[in-house]
């Protein structure tokens, strides 16, 4: 009888604790359930708003012009590069929010990357050609992978951006795309190397993280709010793929991505 007891007290003690601690999670849970949605609704609603900022400077921008005021043409550009940063970081949080519900998922379809890395290429050019910058792509003519064309080309988009941004005049930017078997699996791999800046070693294991920027005054000055290589991390991530960065400060970059097909 005195086993039994025991017994019971210790079963009642166990379900008691279980108890307890599903308390404590479930409205844990329920709380950042209830912020990623909010990150995501402030960032849809702001989306409308800004677009119309953006639609009414470019309106006097024109008058500015016509009227020939340099004095309202630098205000507005100021504002507009404003707008547009912030219409760029609304989008990266509407992206993370919707990864971190779940609601990210990937669209395969089949299509040719050479002809999307050429399109992200030829769009980032006058970037590239206004630093005197090189930027370079080598790719099989015939490149057809199934995955999501979207998601993909926004990939490229970050980092053939960044290099770009962070590599100083007369640099070079290549991008390398390749598709092999290796060990049974079909594998694709980009790569993007550049010339540039370079990230310090004791940077390189934080350049994924959510915000990290390696030099504040800087990246304020290209504009960036430390998202996008977590965004890139995210795409990778979401097709079982790695993201690695190799780099030497004052040498330059280079971001590998392998992603199983
Ligand atoms: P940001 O919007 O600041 O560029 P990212 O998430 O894309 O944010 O990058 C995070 C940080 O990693 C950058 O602020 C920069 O310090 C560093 N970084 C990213 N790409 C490069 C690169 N190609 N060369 C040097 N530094 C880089």
């Amino acid at each position: 009888l005195l086993v039994g007891m025991v017994l019971l007290f210790f079963i009642l003690a166990l379900w008691l604790s279980h108890l307890m601690s599903r308390k404590a999670i479930i409205p844990i849970a329920r709380a950042y359930a209830r912020q990623r949605e909010f990150v995501a609704d402030a960032s849809h609603e702001l989306r409308t708003p800004m677009s119309v900022m953006l639609t009414s400077i470019e309106a006097l921008q024109l008058e500015a012009s016509i009227d020939n005021d340099p004095f309202s043409k630098n205000v507005l550009k100021g504002m507009k590069d404003e707008v547009n940063s912030i219409t760029k970081l609304v989008q990266e949080l509407l992206h993370l929010a919707r990864s971190d519900s779940g609601e990210f998922v990937l669209n395969r379809s089949s299509f040719n990357l050479r002809d999307a890395a050429v399109s992200v290429v030829n769009k980032l050019q006058p970037l590239a050609q206004a630093k005197d910058i090189v930027l370079r792509l080598h790719a099989p003519d015939e490149l057809t992978v199934n995955w999501d064309a979207e998601k993909l080309t926004q990939l490229l988009v970050l980092l053939i951006d960044n290099a770009v941004k962070y590599t100083p005049e007369k640099g070079l930017v290549t991008v390398l795309l390749e598709d092999g078997m290796e060990k049974g699996a079909h594998i694709l791999t980009i790569e993007v190397k550049d010339s540039g800046i370079g990230i310090a070693a004791e940077a390189l294991p934080r350049v994924f993280d959510r915000f990290y920027r390696q030099d504040k005054s800087r990246t304020r000055q290209t504009g960036g709010h430390g998202l996008g290589l977590a965004i890139a991390k995210n795409i990778v991530d979401a097709g079982r793929g790695t993201i690695h960065v190799d780099s030497m400060v004052g040498e330059g970059s280079s971001f590998k991505v392998r992603i199983p097909l």
